[in-house]
Order: C-alpha cells, then structure tokens, then sequence
C-alpha cells in the first residue's frame, strides 16, 4: 500500500540514480561491479539507458563523445580503486577537449580507508590533475546535492570532466523515501544556471569593424563553436560577408565542405596570408601552429572568441570576446546588418583562396580517381567517401583514428552536417575510436555511425564490438589493415640488431590479422575485402542493414607515412 512505499527505505544506490533521473541524465557509459552495480540497476529502473562496456576506457571515451554531440555531460560510471583509474582516461580525455563529463566512481569503505581495503585508492587525489571539480560523498544526506553540483560544473563555462567519489559505505545507507525526495527538491533548487556573460557591444563593434577593413579576413571555427551549435549564425556571418572559413577537423561540417568560401583545400594559403583572423571556439595550440609564424604570418590580428577567459589571456590576440561562440557570432551579425558589407567572389583574396582550393582539389582527385590494388589509403578512401555521401541526410557521424587512415581521411572524406566528426582530437588520443562509434550511434540514433580506422587505433579497444551486437546499434566500423602502427617494418638495417632482431617490430602486428571475424565471434556481421568491388559491396550492404558490421580492408602495409603528418615529432 502507499503507505508502506512511502516509508521504504532509499539506500545510497538508489537516491544518486534517482538524484541523476531527476536532473536530467538520459543515458550512462560504463563498467559495474562492487560496489556500483546497483546504481547502474536502479538508474535502468528509473529510465535512464545505461550502456555496459568491457573496459572503463572505452566507456570514458563514450561519454567524453557524448558530452561533446549533445551539450550535456557525458556519464561514465566505475568502480573503485583500478576501475577509477582506468576511467581517468576519459576524463582527461573530456578536459583535453573541453568536453562535460561526470565520472562517477565508487570508493572504498570510509572506516577502512588507509588500511589497505579491498581497491583501496584515494581517487579524488587521482582525479585532480584530471578535472575541473572532484567531490566526494560523505553521507547519503549529501547525494542528492553533490549530483546536482557535478552536473551543473561540468557545463559552467568551458567545460570539462567533474569527478563524484561515493564510498561503498555511503551507497549502502538509508534515507526514508519523503527525506530522498526532500533532499533531492532542495538539490534542485540550488542549481547552478549558467551565468549570462555579457560582452560589451563597443567590443562587437571593434571586432566588425576590423574584419570590415581587413584586406584578407579569415573565420577560423573550431569544435567550441560545433559544439556552441553556432551553425546557422557562421552561415549567415560567411554568407553576408563573403568571408572565406577554415574549420578545424571537427569543426568540419559546421557549414558544408563543399561551401564556396570553404578554404580546407586551400588551408595553407588561408593562414598564411590571412590579415585578420576571426577565430570562433578554437584554441591557438599545436593544431594551429600556436597562431604563429611562419605558418601564420607574423602581422596576422586575431580576434578571438572563446567562452573561457583564461584562454584568451594565454593568447594575447588583438581583440579577445569572452562569451559563447552562438550569442556572439549573433551579436556581430547584428552590428553588421546596420550596415553590410560583402566581398564579394572576385575580391582578389576570395579569388585566391578559392582558386588554390580548386587546383588542391583537382590533384587530390587525379590520384583519387586511381584504383589501386593492392589499396593504398587514396582508393578505399575515395570509396568510402563515395559511399557516405550516398547516405543522404541525416549525414552519418563519422569516427576517425590512425595516423595515415585519419590524415588521409580527413582530406578526402567529406562533413556536410554539424558535429558528424569525431577524431582523435586535442590530445591526439588513439583508441578512442569505439568508444565514441557507441556515444554517437546513442546520442544521435537516427544517423549511421561509420568509422575508419588505422588496425592500431581499432585494436585499443577492439573487444567493444561485442557492445556494439549486445545493443544492435548502427555501427559500422572499417579497419584499415596495414598489418600494424604505420605498417610494415620500416626499420634501418642498423636499428634491426641485437638479442632480440627476431622479434616482430616494435610497430608489427599479425599480418592478415582477420579482424573481421571478431565481430562475427558475438553474431555481427565481418567483412574481408581487398578490391574496389569488394569493398563497394560490403559498404552497400552494411550501410543499408545498419546492423554492426566489422569491414577489414588489406591495406598494402608499405603504403603511407610513419607518424602519418606529424614526423617532424617522432
Ligand atoms: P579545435 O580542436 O577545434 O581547434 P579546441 O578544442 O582547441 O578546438 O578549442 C575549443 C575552444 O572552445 C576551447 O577553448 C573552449 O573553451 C571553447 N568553447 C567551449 N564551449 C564554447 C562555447 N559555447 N562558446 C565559445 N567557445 C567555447
């Protein structure tokens, strides 16, 4: 009777799943166990759609993906001790990008912390270098209102991964079910919103004006600006202005990368010789050659818009706008409107971006157009575009990693709709590729997931396919095989010595490796193929079934570069 629920007692377990319900968390990424598994139970009891991974990393790289696609924090739930650390991957992941993430772990014991208990690890030490917050429960009175905390500091300003710590002890004591609902109401009631940032209007007006008098202006967009979902006012900021854009890779597909103005194919040229640059939710780090000459040319003015102050003081640009990319791409393009200005497709800076960017494009496609077998990284990846494009709209999200599959990848593949892009990022993370196959076919489900992966990027966390066939999603994850990190051996006859020249290089795998049948190993569908036809087939077929589907592609394992673009660093 109504009387005896009413009394029931909540346990810790159940007043942080219904704290989590209450505010607003939809979907969990992670690994149970002791002493968490009935969290994750009670959270599928009260609607929220928990996905159970193998490993803490994965799901860590799940839910950093999915706080990036959908604007509110990505859940990852651990265990204690070991389980804590593995997941530490995903939240520094989350930071590095300036992703929302909400690790929850549980902990300990309280009373025998200290004495070598069972995962035993003061986790909210760990966490530090790792988050902008960490809390850690020290009563079940206080729940309900941590839970709120973590979720609202991990979207406040820039985000970033926010760390729960609920020791085994707290998750097993009882409120009475009026005082769970009472803590959980005065939770609410103190949540943080998100405070308006108000940029001066004279600073829009300074930033118009710069672009106005600019000989060869510049927007640079980042994923800040993705994920702001500042699309339809870049549009119109691009579309009345006339000014050329270079995305970042993630950033790609923000506006189309078949856009007139679009300046990837011409990127070199863009930066090089950009006067002004207008740069939205994009960091001038290593990415972007830290602003600097000689890739940027040394009298370049930046304007930069980014929600994080500290940023913009780190940088130093000649006009910093603190505030989100959205409300203030909104508020330039209302400074404008009073009085236009367009430059127009035969302004000399507009002609020449555009005409570098169709001489880059004509080469790229001259040796795109090639079928070479066996494949070099150019025909299966011309393919493969081929057949994305095909989807149609709602354009799939597509998941790159590697050195050469994503290099190459990311010139050749095309982004026609926001936030379709998931790469290895600020932090270059490899692995992260089937972590985020799941956060995106979960967060965006009406969209085809497709990844293309180097066979070292996938085998990080290959054993996730299984997640994939457990929950059906629409996955479809194409392995570049070249046999191994960069491929084949490509060692000097002087560093292949000593007790051990027998061994396989350090960068070898199993030649052949049949990835494929992994997959099949839990009832999904694997592909092997090694010819345009083959490939064309298994793409048709796996893209219309939508089911899990593993392709492996033999990829001539001496084709491509070791450290793909970046070998001035290894
Ligand atoms: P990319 O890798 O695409 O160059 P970065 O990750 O380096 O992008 O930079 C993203 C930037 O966007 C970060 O500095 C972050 O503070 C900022 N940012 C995050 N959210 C917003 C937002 N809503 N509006 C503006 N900037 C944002």
């Amino acid at each position: 009777n109504s009387h005896s629920t009413q009394n029931a007692p909540v346990d810790g377990n159940l007043l942080a799943a219904k704290s989590l319900a209450r505010f607003g968390v939809s979907h969990m990424f992670g690994v149970v166990g002791i002493p968490v598994t009935s969290l994750a139970n009670r959270a599928v009891s009260l609607g929220i759609r928990f996905i159970a991974f193998h490993n803490e990393q994965s799901a860590g790289y799940a839910a950093s993906a999915y706080g990036y696609l959908t604007g509110k924090p990505g859940l990852l739930l651990t265990v204690s001790g070991p389980g804590c650390v593995h997941g530490l991957a995903g939240l520094s992941n989350a930071m590095a990008n300036t992703w929302p993430l909400v690790m929850i772990s549980g902990s300990c014991d309280q009373k025998d912390a200290g004495r070598g208990d069972f995962q035993e690890l003061d986790q909210i030490e760990a966490v530090k270098p790792f988050s902008k917050f960490s809390i850690k429960v020290r009563s079940i009175e206080e729940i309900p209102n941590c839970v709120a905390q973590v979720l609202d500091i991990a979207v406040l300003g820039r985000p970033g991964g926010c760390y729960l710590d609920i020791p085994s002890d707290v998750l097993h004591q009882t409120v009475s079910e009026s005082e769970a609902e009472d803590l959980i109401l005065a939770a609410e009631k103190s949540r943080n919103k998100e405070p308006v940032e108000k940029v001066e209007g004279s600073e829009i007006a300074k930033a118009v004006s710069m672009l106005r008098e600019a000989q060869r202006p510049l927007i640079v967009c980042g994923k800040g600006a993705a994920y702001a979902k500042a699309e339809n006012e870049l549009k119109k900021l691009v579309d009345t202005t006339g000014v050329p854009f270079l995305p970042t890779p993630m950033a790609k597909g923000l506006l189309p990368d078949t856009h007139e103005l679009a300046a990837t194919a011409a990127r070199s040229l863009a930066i090089g010789k950009c006067d002004v640059a207008l740069v939205v939710g994009a960091r001038l780090n290593w990415l972007l050659h830290f602003g600097e000459a000689p890739k940027w040319s040394k009298d370049v003015k930046f304007i930069l818009v980014d929600v994080n102050k500290e940023e913009i003081e780190l940088r130093k640009p000649h006009l910093g706008l603190v505030g989100d990319a959205k409300l203030v791409l909104n508020m330039i393009n209302k400074d404008i409107k009073d009085d236009p200005f367009c430059l127009g497709r035969s302004h000399p800076w507009v002609e020449a971006i555009s005409k570098k960017a169709k001489e880059n494009v004509a080469k790229m496609e001259a040796q795109l157009a090639k079928d070479v077998v066996p494949f070099n990284f150019l025909t299966p990846m011309r393919i493969i575009r081929d057949a994305i494009i095909g989807v149609g709209s709602p354009a799939p999200v597509l998941v790159s990693e590697g050195a050469n599959t994503m290099d190459v990848g990311r010139a050749v593949l095309l982004q026609t709709e926001p936030r379709t892009r998931l790469d290895a990022g600020t932090w270059g993370t490899m692995g992260v590729g089937l972590g985020y196959c799941i956060a995106a076919a979960v967060a965006a489900p009406d969209r085809l997931v497709v990844a293309v992966e180097g066979d070292s990027g996938f085998g990080f966390s290959a054993m996730e396919v299984e997640t994939l066939v457990r929950y059906q999603l629409a996955v479809v994850v194409i392995v570049f095989n070249n046999g191994g990190v960069y491929g084949g051996d490509r060692r000097t006859p002087e560093e292949i010595t000593g007790p051990y020249k027998k061994d396989p290089a350090p960068t070898s795998f199993v030649p052949g490796a049949a990835y494929h049948t992994l997959i099949e190993a839990f009832g999904g569908k694997g592909y092997l193929v090694g010819t345009p036809d083959e490939l064309k087939s298994a793409l048709t077929e796996s893209f219309s079934a939508r089911k899990p589907a593993v392709i492996n592609v033999t990829i001539d394992p001496y084709a491509g570069a070791e450290s793909g673009r970046l070998q001035h660093k290894n």
